[in-house]
């Protein structure tokens, strides 16, 4: 379950981002996870839960927000959102395509008390 690596690894960038600005709780997180990612928000909603216990992010509201997988088509260079897997170029129907968005995974913002 790589949600519980990807849940630690969000509290510890929170907690270190809220204990610099000298914050006491954190009370919710803005994730943003590429579609390629294959996070499944509930499971990582339940890790976050249990990791978060004893932390200043006790109790936060954990904010998942899925990016679009995006593609570069080599041929025409342009670039488009890839719906159901189809790799392919909707500009010139091309299969040579670089993958440029989708995989990213990071925190937002956070808000605090
Ligand atoms: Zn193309």
């Amino acid at each position: 379950m790589h949600e519980m690596a990807i849940a630690q690894g969000i509290i510890d960038i929170a907690v270190a981002a809220a204990q610099r600005e000298g914050a006491q709780r954190i009370t919710r997180i803005n994730v943003v996870a590429g579609e390629l990612r294959g996070v499944v928000h509930l499971q990582l909603t339940f890790c976050f839960g249990v990791l978060a216990e004893e932390t200043i992010a006790s109790g936060a509201y954990l904010n998942l927000e899925i990016t679009p997988i995006k593609g570069r088509c080599r041929e025409c260079g342009q670039t488009f959102i890839v719906e159901d897997y189809q790799y392919v170029c909707p500009g010139c129907q091309s299969r040579d395509i670089q993958m440029v968005g989708g995989t990213e995974l990071r925190i937002r913002d956070i808000e605090v008390d």
